[in-house]
Formats: structure tokens, C-alpha cells, sequence
């Protein structure tokens, strides 16, 4: 059976591209591009989610290599890949939120048809696309100040079966360790779990400079081996053993200054190991930052200078 959404069609074993218009600014249409891919052979419809965060590079370019590998004649099922969502964050590479109204696009979920840009494109993607699926895979990574070496996120919400499926999609990464994360009905794309009950994982690898081929695999993995769990390709899926995290520490700066950190992603440390320290602009140190629990270090601040209060690093917790 043909599929249409908005202006893009495409048959059995056909791959259409195109966009769908989100909202307006002053003077340009802002869109949602999307590729339709339609398996030859019926099977279930797999979304595929990039750029919620806009300078979110590793984890968009992923989606689009999927969406050029994949052969709709060799498919059984559908994908709908959206390789950047937030348009306007990927245009004027800023730090999490909109340059239009200041929102975080991965905030207002489901979205809202009269709201501002931000809701409209969240709206836009969530109408058209996430409600037509049975999976959703939304990636993300270290956004425009921050560094992150791989981990996932799985939906967990009131149905034990769907959190099942959604911790398998989550093993479908080649991450240390999952975070099982309380499903909201608004919020995060992963709302679709608590609203519709799609299982919903969120993939985070990568830094926006450099983009790195390994963590750039690390979302192409996942995305093809959730598409062979489903049956939507070919073979067997590789998925890891779920280790998943007993909570987390995200430490900021106490006071503005410039961060020297000393270890590095994904790096094991111990309790009360140095992470790093922040000086003043006379090199003279004024918070010593140590690890408040054994752990993985998860996320790496890459801006050399802080502002009060802001996210130095934090330290996933596995035991
Ligand atoms: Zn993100």
C-alpha cells in the first residue's frame, strides 16, 4: 500500500523525500524534512528521529546515512526517518533552545498547532509521524557545549510490555550502560510511550566539533539492529546485556569561571576522584570538582569558560 504524508508519497519498495511545513517566521517557511521509506513487504512502521536538539551533529548524521542505506525493496515494514527536526536550532547552532522563542524542542511535546515555532514543529512531527509508529528511536548527543561518549535511554512507563520492548530497542545500542527513564504524557518526544504507548528510546553519543566517525556508528548501529529486532531488515539483532544505571550526579559551577577538566567521557572514576577544576581568570583554582560516587563519567562540558551554576560534568552511577 502507498503511504502519503503531507505532499511526499511513496509506493511499495519506494524511498520519497521531501518536506513538511512547520510554522512561519516573518519571511521563511520553516520545515520538517522527512523520507518515507516503504518496505516492498508489510511489517511495522519504525520512526527515526534526528536533530531534536539541532547542533546535535553525530546523531543526524546517522539518520541520514540510514536513510541512504536503506533499501526499501529489501524492507519489511516502514521507517520515517526525520533527519533534522529543529530546524531552527540546526541553522543558528544554538546552545539547546530555539533562537525564535527560547523553547527546548524536546520540552513541548506533543506540541501545539497555535502555539509558538517550537510547538508547531513538535506538532508537526508528533501528528504526521510518531503517531503512525510502532517504535520510536529519537537521537540525540552532546549538544553544542557538551560531550557524550554513548548511552541510551528507555521509556518506562505504567505497561510492563511495552517497557520491555523499549529496553530491547535500548540494547540495540552499543552502550555501557541504559538509564531507564519515567515516561511523561508531555515533555520529551517520549511522551508517545505515556500517550499512545510506543516504545521510546532516546540515543546520545557525540560532540558537535568535531562530528566523530565512532559515535556517528554508534547511532547507525542501534538504528539498524532496532530495525532487524523489528524485522524491518534482515538479521539478527546485536544487542548488548542491559546494565542499567542506579541514578546520576550532574555537578555545575559554583562560581563563573574557566573549566579545566581531568578525565574524559565515558571514563570510570571512583568516589572522590578529581573531574576537573575551575579557575579564576588568574589561573587561581576556586572549585575543585571530585566524584561523589563511583561511576562512568556521562557527560563532558567542552566550553573552556562557565558561567555560574552551569553543567561541568556529571557521573552515572552503576552499582
Ligand atoms: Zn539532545
Amino acid at each position: 500500500m502507498s503511504i502519503t504524508i503531507g505532499g511526499i508519497t511513496a509506493a511499495p519498495g519506494e524511498k520519497a523525500k521531501g518536506f513538511l511545513d512547520a510554522g512561519t517566521t516573518s519571511v521563511n517557511t520553516y520545515r520538517v524534512p522527512l523520507a518515507v521509506i516503504n518496505g516492498s513487504r508489510k511489517g511495522k512502521t519504525i520512526g527515526i528521529i534526528g536533530g531534536t536538539h539541532g547542533t546535535e551533529f553525530a546523531s543526524i548524521d546517522a539518520v541520514i546515512r540510514a536513510i541512504k542505506e536503506l533499501d526499501p525493496k529489501k524492507m519489511k515494514g516502514t521507517v520515517l526517518a526525520v533527519p533534522v527536526l529543529n530546524g531552527p536550532q540546526f541553522e543558528h547552532k544554538t546552545q539547546f533552545l530555539s533562537p525564535f522563542d527560547q523553547l527546548n524542542q524536546n520540552r513541548v511535546f506533543p506540541g501545539d498547532k497555535e502555539g509558538t515555532l517550537t510547538h508547531r514543529i513538535a506538532y508537526t512531527v508528533f501528528e504526521n509521524v510518531i503517531k503512525r509508529c510502532d517504535a520510536l528511536l529519537d537521537c540525540h548527543g552532546g549538544d553544542i557545549n557538551e560531550d557524550i561518549r554513548g548511552f541510551t535511554l528507555a521509556g518506562k512507563g505504567d505497561d510492563e510490555a511495552v517497557n520491555k520492548v523499549a529496553l530491547d530497542m535500548a540494547r540495540c545500542f552499543p552502550a555501557r550502560y541504559i538509564n531507564l527513564f519515567q515516561v511523561a504524557p508531555t515533555g520529551l518526544s517520549m511522551c508517545a510511550q505515556a500517550r499512545l504507548g510506543i516504545p521510546c528510546v532516546i540515543s546520545e553519543a557525540g560532540t558537535p566539533f568535531p562530528v566523530r566517525e565512532d559515535e556517528v556508528r554508534f547511532h547507525y548501529e542501534g538504528i539498524m539492529n532496532v530495525l532487524r529486532y523489528f524485522g524491518v531488515i534482515e538479521g539478527k539483532p546485536r544487542m548488548v546485556e542491559p546494565v542499567t544505571s542506579k541514578g546520576s550526579a550532574r555537578l555545575r559551577a559554583e562560581q563563573g569561571g574557566i573549566w579545566k577538566p581531568a578525565v574524559s567521557t565515558d571514563q570510570m572514576v571512583k568516589a572522590g576522584d578529581v573531574l576537573g577544576v575551575v579557575t579564576d581568570l588568574f589561573g587561581e583554582v576556586k572549585q575543585t570538582v571530585k566524584a561523589p560516587h563511583g561511576g562512568v563519567v556521562g557527560m563532558m562540558r567542552c566550553f573552556y569558560s562557565v558561567n555560574c551554576g552551569e553543567s561541568l560534568v556529571s557521573v552515572t552511577f552503576l552499582e
